[in-house]
C-alpha cells in the first residue's frame, strides 16, 4: 500500500479511528481435548471504504515507526470490550495484542482499566499478548508492570515464542500465564520441529504455564499437538479471523465452554502428559521436576548379563528390593541357582525377540515390583537392553488386593470399611453408582441417609434395625447378613447386605447383587 508521505498516513489513520474503520476480526481459540471454543484472538483490520480491507502488516510497521501503535491497541481494546458488553458474552476470553512500544508511550495500565470499567468487562476475560522483544527495554520495569496487571486479574501471554533469539531468557526473567508457540514451528512440521514442539510444551508445563499453538492448518498438526498435551489450538484448520457477526454465528454452531469447563480444563492443562509420571502435577517438589525414571542398560551375550549403565534412581529402587550394589545384583542374576534367574533370562530373550516393552511383575523380599525391558540395539554377538522398574508396593497384602480386586468388583456392588467406635466409614469402591458421600460422612449420618435414599421404604425400618451399631460392635459372629430391596437404577432389587468383622473394631460392609 502506498500512503504518500508520513503526515498523510497519520492523518488517514486518525480519520480511520474516528470513522470506525479499525475493527477487530476474531480468530477462535479451541480447546484441543474437547474441541470447544474457549476464546478468540482479536486481530486488527482497517476497512477503508475505498481501499477495502487493509491487513495489519501494511500499517502496523508505520504505526510503530511513528510511535502511534498504542492508539491502535487502545481502539482494539475498546472495540473488543464493546463487543463483549453488547453481545452479553459469557465464558469466553479474548486475547489482545499489545505492542512493546505501548508501554513507553502511554500509561497503558490506567488506560486499559478505564476502558474495561466503562464496558464492565471482567479482567479475566482479557488476555494481553506480548511478544518477547518488549523485554529488551532497560528503562522499563517490566516485572513491576506485569505484577500490576496480574494483581488486577489479567493474564499475560507470551506471543511468538521461539521466533527470536531471546525466548529462554525472557521465560527466566518474567512471569507469563500462557506460552504461545510461534507459527513457524507448527508449519515446518518436520521431525526436528516436532521434537522442539514436544520439548517446548513439556517445558511450559514444568514452568506452570499453559500452551497455545497458532498457525495450525491441518488435521495432522492438530492431532499431534493434542497428543503432546498442547491445550489450545488456533489456526485456519478451525477458522480464519472473521468479523464479529460471523464469530457469533461460529459460536452458535460450534458451542463455547461453560465457566465450569473453562476452569476444569485449565487445571487439567497443567498435568504433564509427557513426563515419565503423569500422575505428578500441580505442585512439583524440586526432585519431581526432573522426574527421571530408574534406568539401566544391560548388555547380554547369550550367556551373561552385564549392567553397563545404571542411574541413581535405579540404584535407589534396587535397594528397596534388597540389592545394595550393582555388583551384587550382577552376581546374583548370573547365578543359575538364583530363584529368578530363569524368569529374568526369559524376559530378556523375549525382549530380543519382540520389540514391544516386556513387563514382568514379581515379588522379592515382600516388595512387589514390575520390571520393564526393551531392546535398544543388537549386533551379531551382543544385545543392549534398557531396563527400568517400579516398586508398586512394599506390602504383599496390597498386591493381593490388586490382584483379586478384579474378581471383587464382579462380586460386590459396594465395599465400605466402617469403624463404629469412631463413627467413620471409608468407601473402598462402588460399582453400582452409590454416592461416595456415604463413605465420607459420619457413619451414623451415612446409614440414615442411605436408608432413606437407597432402601425401599417398606424395608427401611428393618434395614436400620439390622444396622444397629451397638449390636455390631459387640457381635460374636464373624459376620451378619440379610437381604433388602436396594435401589438399582430406577427400581429396587433384592440384594445381600453383609457386615463382616475385620480387626481393631473395623468391619467390612458389602452389598452383593443376587
Ligand atoms: P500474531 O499476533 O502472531 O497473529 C497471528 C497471525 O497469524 C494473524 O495474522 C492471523 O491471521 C494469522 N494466522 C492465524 N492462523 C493462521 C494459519 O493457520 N495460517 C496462517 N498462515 N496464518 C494464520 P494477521 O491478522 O495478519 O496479524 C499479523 C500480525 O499483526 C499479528 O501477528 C500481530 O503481531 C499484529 N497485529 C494484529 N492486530 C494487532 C493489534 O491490534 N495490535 C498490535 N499491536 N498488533 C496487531
Ligand atoms: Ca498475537
Ligand atoms: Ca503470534
Amino acid at each position: 500500500m502506498n500512503w504518500g508521505d508520513v503526515m498523510d498516513f497519520v492523518k488517514e489513520f486518525d480519520n480511520a479511528i474516528k470513522n470506525g474503520y479499525i475493527i477487530p476480526y476474531f480468530q477462535p481459540l479451541t480447546r484441543s481435548i474437547t474441541g470447544k471454543v474457549c476464546g478468540a484472538e482479536a486481530l486488527a483490520r482497517w476497512i477503508d471504504p475505498n481501499k477495502g480491507v487493509i491487513q495489519p502488516n501494511e500499517f502496523i510497521p508505520l504505526l510503530e515507526e511513528n510511535n502511534l501503535i498504542y492508539k491502535l491497541d487502545l481502539v482494539m481494546i475498546e472495540n473488543v470490550c464493546k463487543f463483549y458488553n453488547e453481545n452479553k458474552i459469557k465464558n469466553l476470553c479474548f486475547s489482545i495484542n499489545i505492542s512493546r512500544l505501548d508501554f513507553k508511550t502511554a500509561d497503558m495500565f490506567k488506560l486499559i482499566n478505564d476502558i474495561m470499567n466503562k464496558y464492565n468487562v471482567p479482567r479475566e476475560a482479557i488476555h494481553l499478548e506480548i511478544t518477547e522483544s518488549i523485554m529488551f527495554d532497560n528503562k522499563l520495569d517490566i516485572n513491576d508492570l506485569f505484577e500490576r496487571f496480574h494483581n488486577n486479574g489479567f493474564e499475560i501471554w507470551i506471543d511468538d515464542f521461539g521466533s527470536g533469539f531471546s525466548s529462554l531468557h525472557v521465560l527466566r526473567e518474567y512471569k507469563f500465564d500462557v506460552l504461545k508457540i510461534d507459527m513457524s514451528l507448527v508449519q515446518r512440521f518436520d521431525l526436528n520441529s516436532k521434537k522442539i514442539l514436544y520439548s517446548i510444551i513439556n517445558m511450559a508445563k514444568k514452568l506452570g504455564m499453559r500452551s497455545v499453538a497458532e498457525g495450525v492448518e491441518t488435521k495432522e498438526q492438530y492431532k499431534f499437538l493434542k497428543d503432546i498435551g498442547c491445550e489450545i489450538i488456533q489456526g485456519y484448520y478451525f477458522s480464519k479471523p472473521m468479523p464479529g457477526n460471523d464469530f457469533l454465528k461460529y459460536l452458535d454452531i460450534n458451542g463455547n465452554e461453560s465457566k465450569e469447563d473453562y476452569n476444569y480444563w485449565n487445571e487439567i492443562g497443567k498435568i504433564n502428559f509427557l513426563s515419565a509420571n503423569p500422575f505428578k502435577f500441580d505442585k512439583f517438589k524440586e526432585e519431581d521436576i526432573f522426574d527421571v525414571s530408574p534406568l539401566a542398560l544391560i548388555e547380554y551375550d547369550s550367556k551373561k548379563l552385564k549392567y553397563v549403565y545404571v542411574n541413581d534412581k535405579y540404584l535407589d529402587e534396587l535397594k528397596i528390593i534388597g540389592f545394595n550394589s550393582i555388583e551384587k545384583l550382577e552376581e546374583v542374576v548370573n547365578n543359575e541357582n538364583y530363584e529368578n534367574h530363569t524368569s529374568l533370562l526369559e524376559q530378556i530373550e523375549n525382549s530380543i525377540a519382540n520389540p514391544r516393552t516386556q513387563r514382568v511383575d514379581n515379588i522379592i523380599n515382600n516388595v512387589v515390583f514390575s520390571h520393564f525391558t526393551k531392546l535398544v540395539s543388537k549386533t551379531t554377538d551382543r544385545c543392549l537392553i534398557v531396563s527400568s522398574f517400579s516398586t508398586i508396593s512394599t506390602k504383599r497384602t496390597d498386591f493381593l488386593v490388586l490382584k483379586y480386586s478384579q474378581s471383587l468388583y464382579k462380586t460386590y456392588d459396594l465395599v465400605t470399611e466402617i469403624t463404629p467406635s469412631s463413627d467413620s466409614a471409608v468407601q473402598i469402591y462402588s460399582t453400582a453408582g452409590f454416592s461416595k458421600i456415604y463413605g465420607t460422612r459420619s457413619l451414623k449420618e451415612g446409614i440414615k441417609e442411605f436408608a432413606s435414599k437407597e432402601v425401599l421404604p417398606s424395608d427401611k425400618e428393618r434395614y436400620l434395625e439390622f444396622f444397629n451399631l451397638k449390636k455390631i460392635e459387640n457381635m460374636k459372629e464373624d459376620y451378619i447378613q440379610d437381604r433388602f430391596m436396594i435401589r438399582s437404577g430406577n427400581t429396587y432389587k433384592l440384594k445381600n447386605v453383609r457386615i463382616s468383622k475385620l480387626y481393631n473394631g473395623k468391619f467390612l460392609y458389602t452389598i452383593q447383587s443376587l
